[in-house]
């Protein structure tokens, strides 16, 4: 049995080469044999690809998060078309909306999501959405601009009727740790009503710490194995069969081969 971690920030667990490495060693150790490794900004993200890229399983996206959005860093565009190029970058991403934390403005948000979902498709990549408290514009801009290689709600956190409206487009919802939580209501609802072939699950480390772990003080990559079992018992299904469509829907929206 093996588990496809969509988003995890390796760079944000630990800032430590050698601590990077053993994160995803103690992974697969519980059969998380795949991960994407999400950067906390363009400026870090050179320095995890360089330190992860002879690992086997690690796959990395590269954007510019709304968090970002008042300084991308110089030439941010350039620094993305180059990192593209590298053989392990397999999505644009993280981008999206933000409007809970009020990054910048919403116009300058907008603006820095139109231009990543643009160069997704100019490269023929997916991408990694990140969505806070800006559901409807996010649905709006995507419903013009989403790459034909598909895009993810990471983290999702929207209920049953938003993920109905994203049925149409070529986008897949994946489940953080907080899928676990007894409240997340909006979440369990979630999942019963969409086909399991749009479904991924993500540990969002080291953030969104599965119930199941609660008493740590953050997320690995190794916690993944949690939220499947959990999202199995959910669905009724066997965590055998559900792991491996989970793999092959991961493969599928990262055009990796199984
Ligand atoms: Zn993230």
């Amino acid at each position: 049995m093996q588990f496809f971690d969509t988003h995890a920030h390796i760079g944000l667990i630990y800032d430590d080469p050698i601590e990077q490495l053993r994160v995803i060693q103690a992974a697969k150790k519980e059969g998380v044999n795949r991960i994407i490794s999400i950067n906390n900004s363009l400026r870090d993200f050179s320095r995890v690809y360089q330190n992860l890229k002879t690992i086997p399983g690690i796959y990395h996206a590269v954007g510019v998060a709304p968090s970002e959005v008042v300084n991308p860093g110089n030439n941010w565009i350039d620094t993305i078309e180059e990192s593209v190029k590298l053989s392990k970058v397999v999505a644009v991403g993280e981008t999206g909306l933000d409007y809970y934390k009020q990054f910048g403005d919403k116009r300058s948000q907008i603006e820095l999501f139109i231009t990543q979902l643009d160069l997704a498709q100019k490269h023929n990549l997916p991408v990694i959405i990140h969505n806070r408290n800006a559901g409807n514009d996010v649905l709006e801009i995507l419903s013009q601009h989403i790459p034909d290689s598909g895009a993810i709600l990471h983290c999702y956190s929207e209920d049953a009727k938003f993920a109905e409206r994203c049925l149409d487009m070529n986008i897949y919802f994946s489940f953080a740790g907080n899928l676990t939580y007894r409240n997340a209501r909006n979440l369990h609802e979630t999942v019963l009503n969409i086909p399991l072939d749009r479904i991924l699950i993500e540990t969002e480390s080291p953030f969104m710490i599965p119930s199941e772990f609660r008493e740590k003080k953050r997320t690995m990559p190794a916690y993944l194995p949690s939220t499947a079992k959990f999202l199995a018992e959910m669905l009724d299904i066997g965590l055998e069969e559900l792991s491996a469509q989970l793999w092959t829907n991961s493969c599928k929206i990262f055009k990796l081969p199984e």
